[in-house]
């Protein structure tokens, strides 16, 4: 299988796998399109195309990668490999290459035509301060060091070619505060409209790259084919030439606006505050260009945000145990701080040292459950009886008190603090003489059941 290069491929699979619904009655930008995917999403079911919102003229899709079989799909492997594939593309990434044109910039739009009002995007919660751009990837270069950043960030639409954008202190941050710093606008491409690989790479965190790690070599890596970028038409910024709509422009230097009320991942509402503010200088698109939207909070943004997770933490607790074998970040916690591990287990101590390490990849991390190799972190309900048969509160259970709390958590310790749990559910190597030989029955694994069914 060869994974997609583009979002409208991906659609294509997606569709051929029966994973899309297409709506085609006109469906309203503000709640309505959100409400739908919402129920869709949360009901277990396809990704959602609307055909029509609000006569613009884009169709709006959701849900292309709300699962991991979906993101499997588009990266041509199979939903067990996607792991692996990520863990290859974070070690050998592939650097992206600059070509001519792309189809990115079919239709360009500069001065006056630009109106991010003729896009469709959404309104999604009852209190939100407007419509938001939540699926935009930002694309920054600085010019001196040659370093390109990828990362997500959210935007609220504030008229014709303003946007306010939340940059909290991570990579983007430290490029714009350099440019900040000697008076100068940072300029900026945001691309919104692309396959899974160009999510996943946005989406990795800097703790699993650091700054000066180009993203685009990641979604490369995951295709095994570099990204083929194009230069903005207003600026010296490079984009994905496949990606479906591009808004370039630039942030401001020493100038914050009001941005908020907004439903942060959680589920709960972040108070307006004052933020970078973003002057559009050029919307670009495809000739017939599909808008992505975003719902945050949904499966879709918990995955994308929290995949990246599991390849960059088993990465560094393999550095600790080198018996970790698998990895579950798993969706109930948010895909970033519940941690379920299995181990090869080769010394007594290594279920305890792996939960130290667990907590050493990923600062985010609040609760760690470690099973023996037997054990399918994916399967929840065995992973539940290897705690009842295994493990024991008083022996076996880690706490680390006064740890960073993400700013999620709502019921933080003094000072923005949280505290850690690790459970050792492993068995003990050490011989206790008896039930721990796994009954088994001869024959069942071996059967072939079709005989009978
Ligand atoms: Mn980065």
């Amino acid at each position: 299988m060869t994974a997609a290069t583009s979002l409208r491929a991906q659609i294509k699979l997606l569709d051929s796998a029966g994973e899309l619904l297409r709506v085609h009655e006109r469906i309203g930008s503000r709640f309505e399109a959100a409400a739908i995917a919402q129920r869709i999403s949360r009901a277990g079911g396809p990704a959602v195309m609307f055909e029509n919102v609000d006569d613009l003229g884009i169709p709006v899709v959701l849900g292309t990668d709300a699962t991991r079989e979906r993101v499997a799909l588009s990266l041509g492997a199979a939903p067990r490999e996607v792991i692996d594939v990520f863990a290859r593309a974070l070690d050998q990434p592939i650097a992206p290459v600059v070509v001519e044109s792309g189809p990115v910039q079919e239709v360009v739009r500069t001065g006056g035509q630009v109106d991010l009002r003729r896009l469709p995007i959404l309104t999604h919660f009852e209190n939100d301060a407007g419509p938001y751009i939540t699926s935009g990837m930002v694309v920054a270069e600085d010019p001196e060091s040659g370093i390109r950043n990828v990362s997500y960030h959210r935007m609220q639409v504030v008229g014709r070619d303003e946007l306010r954008v939340v940059i909290v202190p991570r990579h983007l941050y430290a490029i714009q505060e350099k440019f900040e710093r000697t008076g100068r606008a940072l300029p900026v491409a945001v691309v919104v409209g692309a396959d899974s690989a160009v999510r996943l790479a946005a989406g990795t965190s800097g703790s699993a790259v650091p700054l000066g790690f180009d993203e685009f070599g990641i979604s490369g890596g995951l295709r095994g084919n570099p990204e083929h970028l194009v230069r903005c038409v207003s600026n010296g910024v490079h984009v994905p030439a496949n990606a479906e709509l591009v808004i370039e422009g630039e942030i401001l230097a020493g100038v914050r606006r009001s941005e908020g009320p907004f439903a942060e991942f959680a589920g709960f509402y972040k108070p307006a505050s004052d933020r970078h503010v973003l002057s559009v200088t050029a919307i670009t698109h495809r000739a017939d260009p599909i808008y992505q939207g975003l719902i945050s909070g949904s499966e879709e943004q918990l995955l994308l945000m929290g995949l990246p997770n599991e390849p960059a933490m088993m990465r560094s607790i393999r550095g600790g145990v080198p018996g970790a074998l698998s990895i579950h970040v798993t969706s109930g916690g948010l895909f970033k701080f519940h941690v379920i591990l299995s181990i090869e287990k080769r010394h007594e101590g290594d279920g305890k040292d792996a939960i130290i390490a667990a907590f050493a990849a990923h600062r985010d991390v609040k609760m760690v459950t470690v099973v023996d190799a037997d054990v399918d972190p994916f399967d929840l309900h065995a992973v539940e009886r290897a705690v009842a048969t295994w493990f024991q509160a008083d022996r076996d259970m880690v706490i680390v008190s006064g740890g960073k709390a993400n700013p999620v958590e709502r019921q933080q310790g003094p000072g923005g603090t949280t505290s850690r749990l690790g459970m050792d559910a492993t068995a003990s190597l050490i011989p206790s003489g008896d039930m721990i030989t796994r009954a088994r029955i001869p024959g069942a694994d071996e059967l072939d059941l079709s005989r009978f069914l």
